[in-house]
């Protein structure tokens, strides 16, 4: 063990530890948290001693850069695409992607129904919802939440699992804490107005905000910086 897989395996430590503990004040189950490491910052030879390490589920935020850490990094990895898809992008990121974070368009989830069933292959998706507020983010507007999903309920091949938000850049913990709480109302609603969809995944939380999330019902947290912090 060299000195890069020292550090990766006490950040992955901690952020795990922090993990179990903020799902033990919520009063759930550790198993109920998917963590997602974000690898944007680091090299694929990094990545892939995550991997080693048994994290599998790994996240990019660009398309080229998932495919191009997918095709080298080896193990039975789930790509997740957390950041934002443009639908020229759509055919080079379907081959390999098994989770779609940033759906925010019908347009988009046509294009990726169309890519999908041409490939002949399925993928999962979360409707990006703009919680914070700020205009420089994406996410769809929580307006268009029911026309979306009423559009998610005729695919076949994009199998749409509930919702993905972040918070805003400089919220405090009770404002992310809040944000976050809207995310799940906004779930919640859907889910009970949509009963032909499965809308259990809420994908919300990262490095500076993950244990509110986890308090507000995070399924999914996207962690980077935390587990990659010292490592290069
Ligand atoms: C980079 C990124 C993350 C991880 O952010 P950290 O603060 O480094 O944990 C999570 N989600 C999205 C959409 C990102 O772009």
């Amino acid at each position: 063990m060299d000195g890069i897989d020292g550090r990766l395996r006490e950040n992955l430590t901690r952020v795990s530890d922090e993990l179990a503990a903020a799902c033990a004040r919520a009063g759930r189950s550790p198993d109920s948290v998917r963590l997602v490491a974000v690898t944007k910052y680091v090299r694929a030879d990094i990545a892939q001693r995550l991997v080693q390490m048994g994290c599998l589920d790994l996240g990019e935020s660009r398309p080229q850069e998932l495919v191009r850490k997918a095709t080298s990094i080896e193990g039975a990895v789930r790509w997740h695409l957390v950041g934002h898809l443009q639908r020229n992008k759509v055919r080079l990121v379907v081959p390999h992607v098994s989770l779609i974070h940033s759906v925010d368009s019908d347009r988009l989830m046509e294009g990726l129904e169309g890519a999908l069933s041409a490939q002949r292959r399925v993928a999962d998706a979360l409707i990006e919802v703009n919680i914070s507020g700020e205009a420089a983010k994406h996410g769809s507007d929580p307006a268009e939440l029911e026309r979306l999903l009423t559009r998610a309920s005729e695919l076949r091949s994009l199998r749409v699992r509930g919702l993905m938000g972040m918070a805003a850049l400089h919220a405090s913990e009770a404002e992310s804490r809040h944000q976050f709480e809207r995310l799940r109302q906004y779930r919640d609603r859907h889910q009970e107005r949509f009963p032909n969809l499965d809308l259990r995944e809420l994908s919300m939380g990262m490095s500076g905000d993950y244990p509110q999330a986890i308090a507000a019902g995070a399924t999914i947290v996207r962690i980077g910086s935390a587990i990659f912090e010292s490592v290069e």
